[in-house]
């Protein structure tokens, strides 16, 4: 798996505030969608394009454009919601699919209770969003039913990331031949009793929503 934490000076200032537990709902969202839209930058470098030819006003120029099928985003319900404005805003052909997957807070393990996805995501580039990557059982959850549907070519961008998840992350795919690539804005220290990452920011799902 290829690891790519961010390292740029808006991207901390940012996470600094959104750290913040006096932040509040409005401008924590508003927050993750530019933090989204700088990590989308990074997630999406290798996004397949093909070679055409345009007419600008004064010569032909060769350009790229993004190659069909378009890219899969797949925001992973309900905190991954809040991250595709600004994944939209960045790749706004981009197909949207939706993973509903729940954590048990005892066991810490997923389940799936909903998913709108392309039954066939064969040749597909895939970006999952999901704020957090803490234990990694939601991410490895969210891995498999996509290589179920056939997809080969998986970017999951994060918020944050513990050490915990990605090692899980690297152990359930080590031997598979996706390409897996983890974007995240920053790599924190561990993980707490909770599964809760430390500092990480709290519960990525109720400071965007409220509680509920
Ligand atoms: N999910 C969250 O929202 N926060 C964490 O710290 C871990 C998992």
């Amino acid at each position: 798996m290829k690891v790519h934490v961010a390292d740029h000076p808006l991207i901390t200032h940012k996470l600094t505030v959104l750290r913040d537990e006096k932040t509040d709902s409005p401008t924590f969202r508003h927050l993750v969608e530019e933090i989204v839209m700088l990590l989308a930058y990074e997630a999406t470098r290798d996004v397949k394009t093909q070679s055409v030819k345009v007419k600008t006003p004064v010569a032909m120029a060769n350009g790229e454009l993004l190659s069909k099928p378009k890219p899969v985003v797949v925001p992973i319900l309900r905190a991954g919601l809040g991250m595709l404005e600004g994944m939209s805003k960045l790749i706004p052909s981009a197909e949207v699919g939706f993973l509903g997957m729940v954590r048990d807070e005892k066991t810490l393990k997923a389940t799936t209770y909903a998913n709108r996805l392309p039954e066939d995501l064969t040749g597909r580039q895939c970006y999952i969003l999901d704020p957090m990557l803490a234990t990694g059982g939601t991410l490895v959850a969210a891995i498999e039913f996509l290589l179920a549907k056939g997809a080969t070519d998986i970017t999951a961008i994060c918020i944050l990331a513990a050490p915990e998840g990605i090692a899980v992350l690297e152990k359930a795919f080590s031997s598979s031949a996706l390409q897996l690539k983890l974007v995240t804005g920053a790599l924190d220290e561990r993980l707490n009793e909770k599964g809760y990452i430390v500092p990480g920011l709290g519960d990525a799902g109720d400071r965007l929503y409220g509680v509920v």
